[in-house]
């Protein structure tokens, strides 16, 4: 049977979903079984969870990276986002925010929407400043709806927030992607933003999970048919800040088995963190990992 807006509704506040929160969601629909009216019921479903006072957010990334298939300048209002139907609905919505970026772009809906998605620009993908470590300052919660840990886009934030040296590494060489995307800008024109801590690769971020469910900072239940886990930005924080400070490598991949983790496991133990953009020195030395490799 289709599930229903008030079952959606139900399973949402049974999670731990509470009024007035931020929550930033990943999330499969499929995952959930059918749904009556599709993404938008649970898009809706939750705003009614989160109140008035709450707001929802959802990645709405493109990756228009130089060299990507994504040939065309990201436009903020055409760009389609790459990360899921809910996410395309959402952002898609009349009263949705979106931040300006032309790989890592976040929509939002709710009272903290235009706070969340501004000057992404000035900001690295996900570093300092940009809509996901806005989500950690508002102390705000990630909702993982039928998906797992490789899709928690704040680990990323995480890594930048932790210090290591390898999210100054582009370890996406090997897919023809370059550190630099064409956008078009508030007037209208095209420019190109070159990119400094793009993240990496994701796929070893389950190993979180034992650590986080160990401390005890997952709700955990189903969304209709979806295996789904709720959790503090702030939480997810502190376990991959404590995981880093005992092995700098361990959200990246097992060495041998990931070109992207491969060539950012190069750089531990490089010089101390730069600035931004990273001294020539330290792009030197980044390029000289990837040939290494
Ligand atoms: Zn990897």
């Amino acid at each position: 049977m289709a599930k229903s807006y008030d079952r959606l509704v139900s399973d949402f506040k049974s999670l731990g979903i509470t009024m007035g929160s931020l929550v930033a969601m990943h999330s499969s629909l499929k995952s959930i079984g059918q749904v009556e009216g599709g993404a938008d019921t649970v898009i809706d479903a939750l705003l009614e969870c989160v109140g008035p006072e709450g707001t929802l957010m959802t990645p709405a990334f493109t990756n228009c990276f130089e060299g990507s298939k994504n040939l065309d300048p990201f436009e903020i209002n055409s760009t389609p986002s790459l990360t899921g139907l809910i996410s395309e609905t959402l952002r898609n919505r009349h009263e949705a925010y979106r931040s300006l970026h032309p790989t890592h772009s976040a929509a939002a809906i709710g009272r903290l929407a235009g706070e969340i998605t501004r000057d992404h620009l000035k900001a690295t993908p996900l570093g300092i400043g940009s809509p996901f470590h806005r989500l950690y300052e508002q102390d705000g919660w990630i909702l993982l709806l039928g998906v797992g840990h490789n899709t928690n886009s704040f680990v990323h934030v995480a890594e930048v927030m932790a210090g290591v040296n390898y999210v100054h590494v582009f370890c996406w060489l090997h897919l023809n992607w370059r550190p630099s995307a064409r956008f078009i800008d508030e007037d209208g024109l095209e420019q190109i933003l070159d990119i400094y801590e793009c993240p990496g690769d994701s796929r070893a971020f389950p190993k979180l999970n034992s650590l986080m469910r160990e401390r005890g900072y997952l709700k955990e239940g189903l969304i209709g048919h979806a295996p789904s886990q709720l959790m503090k930005a702030s939480h997810l924080f502190e376990v991959v800040r404590d995981a880093l400070e005992e092995d700098p490598a361990f959200v990246l991949c097992d060495e041998g088995n990931c070109k992207a983790c491969d060539v950012r496991r190069a750089s531990i133990g490089m010089p101390a963190r730069p600035s931004i953009p990273p001294p020539d020195e330290w792009q030197r030395a980044a390029q000289d990992a990837f040939k290494a490799f």
